[in-house]
């Protein structure tokens, strides 16, 4: 029986995590090691090993970091408390918080100024949902299903608006908006969708992929959002869908009695672990390579000013 690998297309890097790697690895070819990141900058095992022998330090909390030493943000963003923190402890700071994540941010503190709740949707605990929820310092409420939409409480359903974290699945976040609208007809929506272009197409993309495989495998670290929500989605349309950090930890009998294998990757896995997956998987008997076609992203953002190129 032959065996053939497809690839979704698009996958893989997006431009928040080209950027967030981008600012890391600036900041020590300018500044040198070490460079202090607060939380893994992006959710990938590899990147953050390979940033880590480059010489930055990985840390959760502000107090681990020596007093005028240089912090970078991770790409999820922080609350106001930690922007507040660094400032006390004179560190130098350089901003990764993926530009689509600081306008959900900039929506919060709009709809705050107005004087009204905010329903965050997104996965408790997740660093960008206390980014988000940490811009404000009252009047957030965070939903994380249909089903908490039916007992949240909020002091006026008149006064009401919600935001969602970048990375949700986008068929599940509908289905969570049309609950709050059902339940807060007075509710307000965001001048754009928060879930973000690379959110969207990686995810129309493993749709089309699942239709056309009996197997999909993503690449990404369990950590990773996104990467969780390709596996899902892959999942719901009936396929085998599993998600590997890397390539050893394929399973041969996955694969077995499987003719069209289907590979993506998250928004924060690099190419090249995508490309030790095509051949592990090739070593189990597939025999060609072929893409998918798909949306082309142009999307590129500029480095914070101070890593820019003079
Ligand atoms: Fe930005 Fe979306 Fe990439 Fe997150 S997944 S870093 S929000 S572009």
């Amino acid at each position: 029986m032959t065996k053939t690998i497809m690839l979704a297309n698009p996958r893989g890097f997006c431009a928040g995590v080209d950027r967030a790697i981008a600012i890391v690895e600036r900041a020590l070819a300018l500044y040198g090691a070490p460079i202090y990141v607060r939380h893994e900058v992006v959710h990938n095992r590899f990147v953050v090993e390979k940033l880590r022998e480059q010489g930055a330090v990985f840390i959760e909390d502000l107090q681990d970091v020596p007093h005028g030493a240089t912090l970078i943000y991770s790409a999820h963003g922080v609350p106001l408390s930690v922007r507040q923190q660094a400032e006390a402890l004179g560190l130098t700071v350089f901003d990764a918080t993926c530009p689509l994540v600081t306008k959900v941010h900039v929506e919060v503190k709009r709809m705050h100024q107005a004087a009204m709740s905010i329903v965050m949707i997104g996965h408790k605990g997740h660093p960008e949902v206390e980014g988000t929820m940490g811009q404000v310092d009252s009047g957030m409420f965070l939903v994380e299903t249909v089903a908490d939409v039916a007992t949240l409480q909020v002091p006026d359903p008149t006064a009401l608006s919600y935001v969602s974290q970048t990375t949700l699945s986008v068929d599940e976040t509908r289905d969570i908006i049309t609950a709050l609208k059902q339940r807060f007809p007075l509710i307000t929506s965001p001048k754009k969708d928060d879930i973000c272009y690379a959110t969207q197409n990686r995810q129309d993309a493993v749709k089309a992929l699942s239709d056309a495989c009996d197997i999909v495998i993503v690449v990404g670290s369990p950590n990773s959002s996104n990467s969780n929500r390709l596996r899902e989605v892959a999942a719901l349309r009936g396929v085998d869908a599993y998600m590997v950090d890397n390539a050893s930890l394929l399973q041969a009998a996955w694969f077995d009695g499987k003719q069209q294998v289907g590979v993506t990757a998250g928004a924060s896995a690099p190419e090249v672990l995508v490309q030790a997956v095509i051949a592990q998987i090739k070593a189990f008997g597939a025999d060609s390579v072929s893409e998918l076609p798909g949306v082309e992203e142009h999307i590129i953002f500029a480095l914070p000013p101070g890593l820019r190129d003079k």
